[in-house]
């Protein structure tokens, strides 16, 4: 494929069932408005349920089975807030291979700056603008569209489709695709490829992303009373030490590290360290006077702090290994307990995910590399994440490599003030989606 390629290549089945999604373009717009009204802000998980019902029930009359798995025991799961996800699957005519579109159903909170109602789900100019147009519910539109254009065209698909809303992805994803993941909905052989229509550019194809590990470190002193500080041992200074040699000795280090993956932004190419909080001493308050200067309320009692705790943020590269990137750290750790007079730490796991990297010869990334070229007239290019996002669990618990994240909206967009996602690329993307799946159930090589 090349880019001179035109729709006269195209046979005239699948010319019309581009012309079938074009024409769709009122009703991708509409959806995706639908979806971007319901407000899932996560945290707290607001209104999953009314979202994963009003997936299910636009899916059902068009020969989808609907299933409403609702995490129950996950983290976050609760009567009031049920983490509720949604998966639907379209049998085709045969026992072809299956694709699942995965989307996200969670939004971050909208936050200020907005010009327009966050969930207003306003059109301007040629864009959609709300909380989550962008990151994902335009993605999760066109996958629905796609699908729905091919089961409408009547075209023989050998294999099976399925869509999914997932819960949580914001926040980890343990109730969402985590949990399903873990009960074989992304494994062999109910699925054999996934896209995450995340908003990385209608050209681009995201291959995986890199390692992360949470920890927190906690370092001990001893307390006593404020105005004799020397007879006590603070367990923040003792912090500070620790956060100096991070600074100067492992943060420049890291920056030397670089990856052979093609991460976006570039900046992201090499191993990263983020001190993600800090907290020592007393409970946190805040301090204020009156006017005869008195404390308000809640005033600190003068101690010195006892325990100190970050929580470490450590991004690593394929090249890197989870036990070298903690033994790291536990190394300084105990560097300074050797040296420092009085040191002590406590360090725990919070969470960790191994980088993934589906190879470009892969089924997944040939199909949509291939649907890229035929819709767009270009080749793809093929990035990586340095965030984790869903594809952890479907590597990690649901065993399936061949998976990537490709969907409509420019990434950058995500999480900001005025989000917005391009009809155009709503459009476009749908087209790419259901020539991936032609490729990937048996129809059409
Ligand atoms: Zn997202």
């Amino acid at each position: 494929m090349n880019s001179n390629t035109t729709p006269a290549d195209l046979s005239p089945q699948v010319q019309a069932l581009l012309a079938r999604i074009e024409a769709k373009q009122d009703e991708v717009v509409a959806l995706t408005q639908d979806l971007v009204r319901i407000p899932t802000v996560n945290p707290p998980g607001d209104a999953y349920e009314a979202c994963a019902r009003f997936i299910g029930e636009r899916l059902k009359p068009r020969g989808f089975t609907v299933e409403y798995v609702r995490a129950l025991g996950a983290p976050g799961d609760s009567d009031a807030k049920p983490r509720m996800n949604v998966v639907a699957r379209w049998e085709g005519a045969g026992s072809g291979e299956c694709v699942h579109f995965n989307s996200h159903i969670d939004v971050v909170e909208a936050g200020s700056g907005w010009t327009s109602d966050p969930f207003g789900a306003e059109i301007r100019d040629g864009k959609i603008y709300g909380r989550g147009t962008c990151d994902m519910k335009g993605g999760l539109a066109a996958s629905i569209i796609a699908c729905e254009a091919l089961i409408e065209s009547g075209m023989p698909i050998p294999g099976a489709l399925e869509i999914s809303g997932t819960v949580d992805e914001e926040s980890g994803g343990f109730a969402g695709v985590g949990y399903l993941a873990e009960r074989g909905y992304f494994s062999k052989p109910r699925v054999h490829h996934v896209i995450i229509p995340e908003p990385l550019g209608v050209d681009r194809i995201c291959l995986g992303h890199r390692g992360v590990w949470w920890s927190e470190v906690e370092t001990k002193g001893r307390i006593a009373h404020g105005s004799m500080p020397f007879l006590g041992d603070s367990a923040i200074n003792h912090m500070s030490a620790f956060i100096h040699l991070l600074e100067t000795q492992l943060q420049p280090k890291l920056k030397q590290r670089h990856t052979a993956e093609p991460v976006e932004p570039p900046g992201a190419r090499v191993s990263t360290l983020n001190i993600n909080s800090i907290h020592g001493g007393q409970v946190e308050q805040r301090y204020a006077t009156d006017e005869r200067g008195w404390p308000t309320a809640d005033a600190p009692s003068p101690v010195v702090a006892h325990s100190c705790r970050t929580v470490l943020d450590r991004r690593f590269i394929a090249e890197e290994n989870l036990e070298a990137v903690k033994q790291e750290i536990i190394d300084m750790l105990d560097e300074l307990k050797r040296t420092r007079p009085g040191f002590d730490y406590g360090i725990r796991d919070i969470m960790s995910f191994v980088p993934t990297a589906t190879p470009r010869d892969a089924p997944v990334v040939d199909a949509t590399a291939r649907a890229i070229a035929r819709v767009l007239g270009r080749e793809p290019s093929y990035i990586a994440s340095p965030g984790t996002y869903d594809q952890k669990h479907i590597v990690r618990s649901g065993k399936l490599r061949d998976c990537i994240a490709y969907g409509p909206g420019i990434l950058d967009l995500a999480h900001q003030p005025n989000e917005y996602v391009g009809i155009q690329e709503l459009v476009d993307s749908a087209k790419v989606m259901a020539l991936a799946s032609l490729s990937l159930t048996g129809a059409m090589r």
